[in-house]
């Protein structure tokens, strides 16, 4: 697709450090990651979603991201290797996998609050659902 960083690098258009390529996919050091030891999976098919590759893809896409997370912690022996999907930055469907040192390496913009001018992170700013509510989301995903 015109315009996508990956897919010009699956192209050959544009350079990146490839760990890992094969038919299906692709993986490369990110050009803007936390930390320098990370990486970056993605399908070599252009597909914005996450959810929306087909299942054998995206388990494709998360072992080999399982692969470099073990070698990540096997080279560098950060305190713990985290790996996940956030939906954004590039629109083509990617599995980031990155070494962590500290608690707060991955946050969520509403564990953030402001204290002596200084912006900290904190788990009891994320509210606790009532019961009820947990309850209801189960329900909810447990349907077909
Ligand atoms: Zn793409």
């Amino acid at each position: 697709m015109a315009n996508c960083p990956f897919c010009e690098i699956i192209n050959g258009q544009a350079e990146a450090s490839v760990i890992y390529e094969d038919e299906l996919v692709m993986a490369i050091v990110p050009l803007h990651a936390p930390y320098p030891e990370s990486a970056v999976v993605f399908p070599k098919q252009h597909i914005d979603h996450f959810t929306d590759l087909p299942k054998s893809l995206a388990t494709h896409v998360m072992n080999v991201g399982f692969d470099i997370g073990q070698k990540i912690m096997r080279e560098y022996a950060p305190g713990r290797i985290g790996m996940g999907v956030h939906g954004y930055g590039v629109a083509h469907a990617h599995f980031n996998v990155f070494p962590q040192n500290h608690p707060f390496d991955v946050v969520f913009r509403k564990m953030a609050y402001v204290k002596e001018g200084e912006v900290k992170f904190a788990f009891k700013n994320l509210p606790i659902p009532s019961r009820d509510a947990m309850d209801a989301i189960a329900e909810r995903l447990r349907k077909d």
